[in-house]
């Protein structure tokens, strides 16, 4: 399941260096996670990184965005083969 950004999101600017798939960038008023790049971190650290910096815990799972951890781990492939 890739990881959405709500409206809470204060724009710190803490999360983009933390993602390792660079799926993370300012939107229109606040920053967003683009889902073709998020991995839940899967293939990199046991945790989302960006979850355990977010100081106002704005990120969460995409409900439209559900994927297992296998796809997860497909996705990683995907994107460095
Ligand atoms: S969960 Fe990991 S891969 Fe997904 S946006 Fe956050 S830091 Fe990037
Ligand atoms: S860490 Fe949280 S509050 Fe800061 S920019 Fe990222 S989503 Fe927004």
């Amino acid at each position: 399941m890739a990881l959405l950004i709500d409206e809470e999101c204060i724009n710190c600017d803490l999360c983009p260096t933390e993602c390792p798939n660079e799926a993370i960038s300012m939107g229109e008023e606040i920053f967003q996670i683009d889902s073709s790049k998020c991995t839940e971190c899967v293939g990199h650290y046991d945790e989302p990184s960006c979850v355990a910096v977010c100081p106002v815990e704005c990120i969460t799972p995409d409900p439209k965005c559900k994927e297992t951890v296998e796809q997860l781990a497909e996705k990683y492939t995907g994107l460095y083969g």
